[in-house]
Formats: structure tokens, C-alpha cells, sequence
């Protein structure tokens, strides 16, 4: 047999290795993920249980408000906006300067005056309509691809307003998830988007939203950025965060132990 036959063959064989050694991390990185969303599912019952209320136009404006600031001025924004211009189509015909002004108290005015605006645009380019009713035939990789081509609309925005108004299985990622899930190191991802596309074949089939809105709370109450609370994690054993054995003891010991400023941060 010659050298370069048994070269090949050894390739082969490695390439195959490697495929198998994949499929398992894959498989064990599901295993992980199920187990996260079953613990948080028990931890909060029923919070991700929504009713669809708003249409999809009006929730992804009000995600397009959302960004950067709190649900206080973003929702003030909305109002304005819906006060004014009472139809979506006077908002397209309306003068920019005014909307800026109208939306200022949510901050990046400009930003998201060209967002709104250009969405809307796009919508009647596409469906002839702001207010499109056809959404519900389209794939979600079709739909993401399609809103986050207009100017001002992220991974973030589209998702959430598909996961929330269109009932998609989706887990839209922002910052507090992808802090999470890479600390865990279910992912090791160095952007939200990133996250996202990697988390989503990780997710059993139609838990994606129950999983985004728990881990949400999660990040709020128990896995905060700044002081976690690893004495009371749900998931410490599938953690695998180098900290976390100091954060578990820093409750056992009192806040000092872990570092001063904690204090004043906690609650971020
Ligand atoms: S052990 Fe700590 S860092 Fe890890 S997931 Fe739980 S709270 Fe977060």
C-alpha cells in the first residue's frame, strides 16, 4: 500500500473524528440547554405566558423605542408618537425633525426616527401596506433577513417583535442573555447576534420564547452582571463560570467578602 494511499485513509479517519466529537459536544450542549429552560421553568412558572396584544408594527416600534433606555421614557415616546400621528401612514409623510422631536425623551432620536420611518417605508415597498397581514406565511429566517436589512433594525428588534407579536420560536438575545449564557458556557460567542445564531439549534422545539423570557428574569433576580447570586442558582451545577464557587461563599460570608462596590451596584 502506498504512502500516499494510507495518508488519505489517515485523513479520512481524522475528519470522521472530528465530525463524531461535534455531534457529541452538540447533543451534550442540548442536554444542557433543556435542563436550563426545565430548572427556570420551575423557578418562574407561567411568566412566559403572554397574550398577544399589539400588532406587529406597533410592537416593533415599541422595540425600536426600547433601545438604550428605560420602559418609562420609551413608553412616553410611543405615546407621543401614537398622539400625533394617530395612523402609521402620517408617520411615513411626517416632516423628520418632528418625529425627532416627538421621540427625543427615549434619546437616539435621530437613530430611531430613521428606523421607524424607514421600516414603515419598507413594509409599504414590500406589502403595500404599513400594517402587513401576510407576515404569518413567511419562514423566520426569510423575515429576519428582511427586517434586519432596513436601516436601524438589528438581530435584537426583529426577533423580539417576531417571538412577541408572531408567537415565532424564537430566543431574541440582548446584552443580559448573552452575558448569561456565556458565562455558563453553554456559548462562547462574543456578540449577542452571535449568541443568538448559536443558541438556536440548541433550543428544544418550541420553548425558544418561555426560554428567553425566564432567562430574563433570571438575569434579573438571581444571575445579576454584577453581584450573582450563586448561593442561590438554579443551574450552579451546569455552570461553569470560574467565579461562581466565590459567589456562592460570598453569601455565606456577607457582601464585604467578595469585593466594596458591590454594595452600591447591586440591583444593576
Ligand atoms: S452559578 Fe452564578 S454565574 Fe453561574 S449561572 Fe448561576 S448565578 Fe450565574
Amino acid at each position: 500500500m502506498s504512502y500516499t494511499v494510507n495518508r488519505e485513509r489517515f485523513g479520512l479517519a481524522q475528519q470522521k473524528e472530528q465530525k463524531k466529537d461535534a455531534q457529541s459536544e452538540l447533543r451534550e450542549k442540548r442536554k444542557v440547554v433543556r435542563n436550563i429552560a426545565n430548572r427556570l421553568k420551575k423557578v418562574f412558572p407561567e411568566r412566559a405566558e403572554t397574550e398577544r396584544k399589539i400588532s406587529f408594527t406597533d410592537t416593533l416600534i415599541a422595540i425600536i423605542l426600547s433601545q438604550n433606555t428605560n420602559d418609562r421614557n420609551s413608553h412616553k415616546a410611543y405615546q407621543l408618537l401614537r398622539v400625533n400621528w394617530p395612523n402609521w401612514e402620517e408617520v411615513v409623510e411626517a416632516d423628520p425633525a418632528d418625529i425627532s422631536e416627538a421621540i427625543r425623551v427615549s434619546g437616539l432620536a435621530d437613530q430611531k426616527r430613521v428606523a421607524i420611518q424607514g421600516t414603515l417605508r419598507a413594509f409599504q415597498e414590500k406589502w403595500g401596506t404599513v400594517e402587513p397581514e401576510e407576515l404569518e406565511e413567511i419562514s423566520d429566517d426569510e423575515l429576519l433577513e428582511f427586517l434586519t436589512s432596513i436601516k436601524g433594525v438589528g438581530l435584537k428588534s426583529a426577533s423580539c417583535a417576531m417571538m412577541f407579536a408572531l408567537d415565532r420560536d424564537l430566543c431574541a438575545v440582548d446584552t443580559h442573555l448573552n452575558r448569561i449564557l456565556n458565562r455558563v458556557g453553554v456559548i462562547s460567542a462574543s456578540s449577542p447576534d452571535k449568541t443568538f445564531r448559536d443558541l438556536r439549534p440548541l433550543i428544544p422545539e418550541g420553548r425558544a420564547r418561555e426560554l428567553h423570557v425566564n432567562l430574563i428574569y433570571f438575569g434579573r433576580e438571581i444571575c445579576k452582571a454584577r453581584l450573582p447570586h450563586c448561593f442561590e442558582c438554579p443551574i450552579f451545577d451546569l455552570c461553569q463560570w470560574g467565579e461562581k464557587e466565590e459567589y456562592a461563599a460570598a453569601k455565606k460570608q456577607g457582601p464585604k467578602a467578595v469585593s466594596g462596590d458591590f454594595l452600591i451596584t447591586d440591583g444593576i
